[in-house]
């Protein structure tokens, strides 16, 4: 798949843009000056494989937070801020790796100055964050409504302000909770601008439909060769947010990542429990760093042919099942073994 050409900036000790992989982020949702409950929580996320983590920033207790937050974990940490420059300027001293601001709700040009010259002074990246949500009065009167055009030039006009103050250490996001709004903002975006973007489909919902709302707009811009680092925004555990931000790379080919786990619908001819077959396949590989593919299948008669594109797989029929390779059956064995056996030829399994 093409990418679309960016600039490289550098967050902490990983870069994003350029030919860099698509780093996959989340946001903590625990109170940041509760210490402990946020270094818990980020490092259950980088253990689930979080690659950038945010933290939102709303005090001074917050921001002097960040620094003993940054000692104990592992990966860059983002500051958040939202209306108070001050906010900004505080989590830079206390050690933020980038800034994530909204530059329509800071303030004044003055104040924006002093945040982008501090940031300047530390050399972290700044992203500019526009949100469907918070589109300006006038570009909503131009284009008659909340639109892709006015999200489009709302990023822009902030991006050129910041530029314009003498920095261009950035990165851009825009974002909506309208699938085709933010697809159609980011085929517009990606061709004028050499900044990294950050992409998501925001406020996406609960974990089901956020899932589905996060896969087809994700699908889209990120099969448009677009996006530097993503975001699955869930309500929800955020551990949920870097599963699917997994799955979404993967099942587009953009990362390697694990055991991908394949299942057939079941019909008729299904004669073992195969929803939590499957469920237990996915989550006894769930820490296994192989670029492999698992099939969990229905029936021992149509389950290994339907699969053969599977490198791994199990069929289950009446009291026992087939374990195949590549379509080739391995093995016949007891139902109450298969789990076993699979485990052991993904253990054993040579790519
Ligand atoms: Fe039905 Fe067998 Fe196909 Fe599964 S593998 S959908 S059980 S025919």
């Amino acid at each position: 798949m093409l990418r679309n050409e960016t600039e490289v900036v550098r967050i902490g000790d990983r870069m994003i843009g350029g030919d860099y992989p698509i780093l996959i982020q989340s946001m903590t949702n625990t109170k940041t000056d509760d210490v402990s409950a946020t270094v818990e929580q980020i490092l259950r996320l980088e253990e689930a494989g979080c690659e950038i983590i945010r933290c939102t920033v709303p005090d001074e207790e917050a921001a002097k937070a960040l620094d003993q937050i940054r000692s104990r974990i592992h990966i860059p940490l983002v500051a958040d801020i939202h209306f108070d420059y001050r906010m900004a300027l505080a989590a830079i001293e206390n050690g933020a790796d980038k800034i994530r601001i909204n530059p329509g709700n800071i303030g004044s040009r003055e104040r924006v100055q002093m945040v982008v010259d501090k940031a300047a002074a530390y050399n972290i990246p700044i992203r500019v964050g526009v949100n469907s949500g918070s589109l300006e009065k006038p570009l909503i009167e131009k284009y008659g409504g909340v639109t892709a055009e006015g999200l489009v030039e709302s990023a822009l006009d902030k991006v050129r302000m910041i530029e314009d103050m003498g920095y261009g250490n950035l990165v851009i996001s825009i974002k909506s909770s309208n699938v085709p709004m933010c697809a159609r903002a980011h085929e517009l975006l990606a061709p004028r601008t050499r900044h990294p973007l950050h992409v998501g489909i925001t406020e996406a919902g609960t974990i089901t439909s956020g899932n589905i709302k996060s896969a087809a707009g994700l699908g889209i811009i990120l099969y448009a060769g677009i996006g530097n680092t993503i975001r699955v925004s869930l309500t929800g555990d955020p551990v949920e947010e870097i599963k699917s931000a997994k799955m979404i790379l993967r099942d587009l080919g953009l990362r390697r990542a694990g055991v991908e786990v394949i299942s057939c619908p079941t019909c008729g001819r299904t004669n073992i429990d195969l929803v939590s077959l499957a469920n237990q396949v996915e989550t006894m590989v769930s820490g296994i760093d192989k670029p492999l593919k698992v099939a969990v299948m229905g029936c021992v008669v149509n389950g290994p042919g339907e699969a053969r594109e599977a490198d791994l797989g199990i069929a289950g029929g009446r009291g026992e099942g087939l374990l195949f390779c590549k379509g080739q059956i391995i093995r016949k064995l007891p139902e109450d073994q298969l789990l076993a056996a699979l485990m052991e030829e993904i253990r054993n399994y040579q790519a």
